[in-house]
Order: structure tokens, then sequence, then C-alpha cells
């Protein structure tokens, strides 16, 4: 090992700079500064610079808060209704905070927007303007700036580093020059995604056909679960549900980042039989997305299509609401569509018969849940129910893509990596999604809200012992 050892030991030692990574740095450097003293920060990061930033960088970056920044109430009291398991005074200080947090990222040249897209949706998200990437980009320039602050690209941390007591003091780290290291630090913080980005270990925790499922970007192949490796190896309790991961429904066709399909409610989705199996107007589109991504991928062999017709296509935001940068298969018959998509013609055009015959008058308002419903069916439909009844008829087939891991390390209200008792493990800390807080459904919208939330509180956290100890 070529060492830095005699070096002295910098203030805050940072795995990571997606959202989490980044707000615990710069709350840290806010606070330590009043103390007078120059802080000294390292940053490692897996990804080269033009890459940097994880999943972060490419996430849309949905804000579940309303106008006000207020978090709304009801998501809360949904999700701590979800799992036993459910972390409630975690999910208070979001409840509490969320509002700060989100004034924070503000005061950071970080813009919400809360413009409306043209169809209906479950709450009131305001939205990261420029997503992710302009959180990343805000952030890393102004540490940049400031003195004492080092960002190291293409440096992947490997290992914890304890003194005899079991303090964590540094980690040791590989270089672009493919030479590992000692980085001797007072406080480090995993801060390292999930595991989404590794085959190894989404097959491990999820299961043998997860291999299935895609990441939705390429950011997330740095994201292989490197600080729950490294924290567990101490001692580290774990949190949130391992074989669940967050996913979303893409375009099969192409390679595109992030190649969203979420119009389904507007059409009918079908199985590798030609079949519906699902009420597609259960919920708006990007509520009813991730469930259904999930159920695609467990219960119907990772195989489906989503079909609409030449009205449905018209819908108002339908390029918005449908990412590929492939247009959908077309034609002017549902049999020729059935041959694309590769189901059988007959059970296709009688799948799509019941269908049309199933639905009942009423008018159709993609704005809001309009109650158009059809009646009769194995599988109503109980809004939007328009029949595919238009030339040309299209389709897009679909896979199932995921976005994060839920299962993590488990922290405390300060950001503490604690052990199964409780016991925070001295020198560790966690920021985001490779600290595990969900199980079964995630509501949306939450999971940078909830990384930079506690992001800060970590970094005040560090703060206070490096204040302390001046
Ligand atoms: C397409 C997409 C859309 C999304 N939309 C939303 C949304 O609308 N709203 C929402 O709240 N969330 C959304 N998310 C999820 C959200 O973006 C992420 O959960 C969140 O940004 C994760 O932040 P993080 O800091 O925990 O991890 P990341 O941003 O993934 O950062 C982790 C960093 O750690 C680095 N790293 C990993 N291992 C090592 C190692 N050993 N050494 C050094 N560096 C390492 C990685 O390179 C990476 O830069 C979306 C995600 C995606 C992919």
């Amino acid at each position: 090992m070529s060492a830095e050892e005699g070096a002295a030991p910098v203030d805050l030692l940072v795995v990571g700079c997606g959202a989490g990574g980044l707000s615990v740095a710069l709350s840290f450097l806010e606070e330590a500064e009043r103390s007078g003293r120059t802080p000294r920060v390292t940053l490692v990061e897996r990804a080269p610079r033009a890459e940097r930033g994880g999943a972060t960088r490419w996430s849309w970056v949905n804000v579940t808060v309303d106008r006000e920044g207020v978090v709304d109430a009801g998501v809360i009291e949904r999700i701590l209704a979800s799992h036993t398991d459910v972390d409630e005074p975690y999910f208070r200080v979001i409840e509490q905070e969320g509002a700060a947090t989100v004034a924070w990222l503000e005061d950071h040249g970080v813009q919400i927007t809360h413009q409306r897209p043209p169809f209906a949706m479950a709450n009131d998200y305001g939205a990261m303007v420029g997503g992710g990437a302009s959180l990343v980009e805000a952030f890393c320039s102004r540490l940049e700036e400031i003195p004492g602050v080092e960002i190291r690209y293409d440096t992947e941390a490997l290992q914890l580093l304890t003194d005899e007591d079991g303090r964590v003091d540094g980690v040791t780290a590989r270089g672009p020059d493919g030479l590992t290291r000692r980085i001797a630090a007072d406080a480090v913080v995993l801060a390292t995604g999930g595991f989404e980005g590794s085959l190894e270990a989404v097959t491990r925790y999820v299961g043998p056909r997860a291999g299935r499922i895609r990441p939705v970007v390429p950011g997330l192949r740095f994201n292989t679960g490197d600080g729950l490796r490294m924290a567990t190896e101490l001692g580290a309790a774990t949190a949130g549900q391992f074989d669940r991961l967050h996913v979303q429904l893409v375009d099969e066709r192409t390679s595109k980042p992030d190649a969203g399909i979420f119009g389904i409610p507007f059409g009918v989705i079908v199985d590798g039989r030609g079949r519906r199996f699902v009420d597609e107007g259960s919920a708006t589109p990007e509520a009813l997305n991730a469930p259904l991504a999930w159920s695609v991928w467990r219960d119907h062999d990772a195989t489906a299509s989503f079909v609409f017709d030449a009205r449905a296509a018209r819908i108002p935001g339908w390029g918005f609401l449908n990412q590929s940068d492939i247009e959908p298969y077309r034609a002017d018959t549902l049999a020729e569509l059935a041959g694309l998509i590769g189901v059988p013609p007959n059970a296709l055009e009688e799948e799509i018969a019941r269908f049309n015959d199933a639905v009942v008058d009423g008018e159709f308002d993609p704005a809001v849940l309009d109650g158009k419903h059809t009646r009769g069916l194995e599988f109503d439909k109980t809004n939007w129910a328009l029949p595919i009844a238009e030339a040309p008829f299209f389709a897009y087939p679909l896979a199932t893509a995921s976005t994060f891991s839920y299962g993590g390390i488990r922290i405390d209200l300060q950001g503490r990596v604690v052990t199964p008792r409780g016991t925070a493990i001295p020198g560790l800390y966690g920021a985001g999604v490779v600290t595990g807080v969900w199980y079964g459904e995630y509501p949306g919208a939450m999971s940078v809200l909830r990384t930079v939330t506690f992001a800060r509180r970590t970094g005040s956290e560090i703060a206070s012992a490096f204040s302390r100890t001046g």
C-alpha cells in the first residue's frame, strides 16, 4: 500500500458525490466555519469528474412538497401505515424539516418549480429545475471554491479503517493509478448510493431473476453496494427491504437513459399472452408506474406491452409521459400490432374487443381522476377508460428498470451508523440511499428530500464534534 499515513487526518471524509455526500459536506462546512478554523474535507468519488453525481445526476427530482414547501402529511401517514418496521421518528423528522430542506436547497441555487403537467398527479409535487444535475453542479462548484476542500475523482473507497478501540478513522481507497492509499479522517460518511448497479448484489438480495431488471440510467453502475459492505463488515445494522428495488417501466427496445413509459393509465397493458392483468386507471401515471413495473417483473415474466390508439396519442403532454427515443410500434389493425409485439393476434383482438364493449359512457378527462370506467371485466378499469378503437394502433414493449435499492445500513436521527443494539459506531455516518428506510411501496418524490434532510443533520452533527475539539 502506498500510504498517506503520515498525513494529518482530514476533519471529514465523504465517500460519494451524490445528493447525500455533497449535502453532508456543504452543511458541515457551513456549521464548522463558525468555529473560526478552516476545516479540511476530502470527498472520494468513483466516477470521473464528467459523470460525478451518481443517481442524483440523472434524477428528475420531483419533491413531495406543496407550494409553501410543506411535506404532504398524507404521504407520511401512508408510509407509516405501510409496514411495521418503518422508522416513524425518521419520517417525523422529514415531516418537520422538509420545508427547511427545500429552503436550504433554494438558498444554494437549486430551484424548485410547481408547474403542473396537463394530466392528473397524485400530489402537488415540486420538481427541481434542471433535475438532480443542477444540485450536483451547484454543490460541487461551491465546494470546489472552499479552501481546504478536495474532491478526488476516479477514486473508490475499499475499506474502513479503525483505531485499536474500534473508532473509524479513515478509509483505504484506490486511485486512478490503481494504487491504494490510506486516507485518515476524524469522521467518515458513507454516501455510496444503493447496490442497484451490481448484478451480483441485486441477484443475491432480490433473487435469481433480478438480472432481468436493468439499471434505468448509466450513473447507477457506480453504485455497487460498497457502503453497505464496508459498514456491515464493522457490525453495522441493516434496515429497509432487501428483496425489493424501486423500479419503473421503460421502452424495452432502447438503451436511452431513463426511457420511461408513463402513459399506461390512458391505454391498456397486456402480458405476453395478450391479456390485461391490472386496473390501469387505479392510479395516476407516476403513482401507477413503480408498482406496475414490479408486478411485470415479478408476476408476468418481465414481459408486457402498453397498447393505445390514435386518440390517446393526442392527449396533451404525451411526449412528456413517454420518454423513449424510438417511435412506438404502429399498425393499422390490432392483429398486425399483435405480430409486432409478439402476442397471439386473436388473443389481442379479443381482449381489446372485450375491453371496448365494457367501456361505460362518460366524460374523459386526463387532468383528473375522471371515473370513466369499464363494467363487467375481470380487471375493470376505474378511470380514463376509452375504447381502443381509432387506428392507427400503437404499442411500446416494456422492460422493468431499477432506480434504487431499498435495503441499506441503519442510522440514527443524527446520521450515525448503528449496530443491531442501537450503539453508534464512533466516527461512522451514513447519508442517502446507502441508508435503508423503505419497505413495500415507496411513495415517490421522497428519495432526494429524505437524503438531503438527513444529510444536513449529519453535517451539523459532525460539525458540532469538530467545534468541540477545537
Ligand atoms: C432516473 C431517476 C429518476 C429519479 N427521480 C426521482 C425523483 O423524481 N424524486 C426523488 O426524490 N428521487 C428520484 N430518484 C432517486 C434519487 O435520485 C436517488 O435516490 C438519490 O439522488 C440518491 O442520492 P445518493 O447521494 O444517496 O446516491 P447517488 O446520487 O447515487 O450517489 C452515490 C455516489 O457514490 C459513488 N460511489 C459509490 N461507491 C463508491 C465507492 N466505493 N467509492 C467512491 N464513490 C463511490 C457513486 O459514484 C455516486 O456518485 C430518481 C433516480 C433516477 C435514477
